[in-house]
C-alpha cells in the first residue's frame, strides 16, 4: 500500500496515548479509577427526548435520506430558541445549518474557505477540532494565546496586520473548553469589529452556552448587532441534555456561509437522522428544566472539587461556566507527569493541558463528570498523597 495523505501523516501523535496505557495497566491491576479527563456527560438523555425518540422512530418518512440542512422544523425549533433566550433574530430558511453534532460542522467549515496555505486564527489552548480541521483543509494555525493574565481571552490587537489580513477563519469559544473562562457581548462586539475590517468570518462556538452557574447567562454572539455579517455560530444539543453519543448540533448566522456549509455538507454526508431531529426539537421547545437541574448538579460538584483543591492549596475561582476546572500543575511537574502521577498514585484521571495546545503547559483539565460521592473521593485521595501543595 502506498503512504497516506500527507494531512493524515501530519495528524500529530495523540497526545494521552501513554495516559490511555497508564490506565489500561491500572485497571488491569484492578485500581477503581476515578476519571475526571473526557469531557462528556454521565448522566443520562432526559426521559421526554427519548420518549419522543421512541415515538419518532416508528415514523417510516424517517427511515429515508435525510436532507442535509436538516428539516425546517428542527431550524424553526433552533430559530424559535434563539429568539427565546438570546433575543435573535433567525431565519430558519437560510440561517439554519442541522449538523451532526457541532463537531461535524467545525471540522467541515474549514474545507469550505481554507484552501492550501490559507491562515485560520486559533485559540490556544482550544478544542483541538479547531486547528486539526484548518490542518486537514491544508491551511495553517495562527495561534491566539489564551492567557491567564488576559482572562483567557485572545488580544486581538497583538495579531499581525498581514496576518489579519490573510486570515480566513476566526475561532472562537466561550464558554471555553478547557479554561472554563467566559465571554462577554463586549469581547464578542470587539471582534466582530475586528472581522469587519480584516474580512474573516468568525466561527463562534457555543457548546457550553447553557452550562452555566452561580446566575451567570451566557451570551451568543448572534446577540450583536451585524453578527450575521461575518460570523456564524456552532451549537449543540450534546452538552444541555446529556446527548453526545447521538449526534445533533446546528450552525447559525450568516447566510452564505450556512449556504456555503449546507452545500460541502451535501456532497459528504447525508445529514442527521431525522428522528432524531425531532428528539432535538422536543428537547429545544422545553429546555428550562433540565439546564436548571443540571446547573445545580454540577455546581455541587464543582463546589466539593474546588473545596477539595482549595485544601490543597490551589487558589482558584470557581469556574462559571463549563463541566472544566483548568488549574496550574504544582511546582515541579509538567502537564504530563502530574496527570501521570495522579494517575499512579491516587487512581484518578486529570487531562494534562498540552493536549489543548502550547500555551496549555504548565496546567491540567479536570471535569465535573463524575457524581458527588466519587468527586469527594478523587479529592480525599489527592489529599492523601499530596497534602498540602506548593506552585511557582
Ligand atoms: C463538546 C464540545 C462540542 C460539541 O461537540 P458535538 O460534536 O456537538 O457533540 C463542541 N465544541 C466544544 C468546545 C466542545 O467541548
Amino acid at each position: 500500500m502506498k503512504p497516506e495523505a500527507k494531512r493524515i501523516q501530519n495528524i500529530p501523535p495523540y497526545l494521552f496515548a501513554r495516559i490511555e496505557q497508564k490506565i489500561e495497566e491500572a485497571r488491569e491491576r484492578g485500581v477503581d479509577i476515578i476519571s475526571l479527563g473526557i469531557g462528556d456527560p454521565d448522566l443520562p438523555t432526559p426521559e421526554f427526548v427519548i420518549k419522543e425518540m421512541a415515538e419518532q422512530i416508528k415514523n417510516p418518512v424517517h427511515h429515508q435520506y435525510p436532507s442535509s440542512v436538516g428539516t425546517l422544523d428542527f431550524r424553526k425549533a433552533v430559530a424559535a430558541y434563539y429568539k427565546r433566550r438570546f433575543g435573535a433574530d433567525i431565519d430558519p430558511k437560510t440561517e439554519v445549518c442541522t449538523l451532526i453534532g457541532s463537531k461535524e460542522g467545525i471540522a467541515n467549515i474549514n474545507y469550505c474557505y481554507v484552501d492550501p496555505g490559507d491562515i485560520n486564527l486559533v485559540p490556544d489552548p482550544g478544542y483541538p477540532v479547531y486547528g486539526i480541521g484548518t490542518m486537514l483543509a491544508g491551511g495553517e494555525s495562527y495561534l491566539m494565546p489564551l492567557l491567564e493574565e488576559n482572562g483567557f481571552m485572545p488580544d486581538l490587537d497583538a495579531i499581525p496586520e498581514e496576518i489579519a489580513r490573510k486570515a480566513k477563519i476566526m475561532f472562537l469559544n466561550y464558554p471555553n473548553n478547557p479554561t472554563g473562562a467566559i465571554g462577554s457581548i463586549e469581547f464578542f462586539k470587539k471582534a466582530i469589529d475586528f472581522a469587519k475590517k480584516y474580512d474573516i468570518l468568525i466561527c463562534h462556538d457555543a457548546a457550553y452556552a447553557e452550562m452555566t452557574y452561580d446566575g451567570y447567562i451566557a451570551p451568543s454572539i448572534m446577540e450583536v448587532e451585524g453578527a450575521k455579517d461575518v460570523a456564524i455560530e456552532f451549537n449543540s444539543l450534546s452538552k444541555p441534555f446529556n446527548m453526545t453519543g447521538w449526534r445533533i448540533g446546528f450552525a447559525v448566522g450568516n447566510p452564505k456561509a450556512i449556504a456555503t456549509l449546507a452545500r460541502y455538507k451535501s456532497n459528504v454526508d447525508s445529514g442527521a437522522f431525522q428522528a432524531i431531529q425531532y428528539a432535538g426539537i422536543a428537547g429545544l421547545n422545553d429546555m428550562e428544566p433540565t439546564i436548571e437541574y443540571l446547573k445545580t448538579v454540577y455546581s455541587a460538584r464543582r463546589n466539593i472539587m474546588l473545596d477539595g483543591m482549595s485544601a490543597m492549596g490551589w487558589e482558584l475561582e470557581k469556574p462559571k461556566a463549563t463541566f472544566y476546572v483548568w488549574a496550574k500543575v504544582p511546582k515541579g511537574f509538567t502537564s504530563e507527569s502530574f496527570a501521570e502521577d495522579v494517575l499512579e498514585k491516587c487512581g484518578v484521571i486529570i487531562t494534562p493541558g498540552n493536549g489543548y495546545g502550547t500555551y496549555g503547559e504548565g496546567y491540567f483539565r479536570a471535569t465535573l463528570t463524575v457524581p458527588e460521592d466519587r468527586m469527594a473521593e478523587a479529592m480525599e485521595r489527592m489529599k492523601k498523597v499530596y497534602g498540602k501543595l506548593e506552585f511557582e
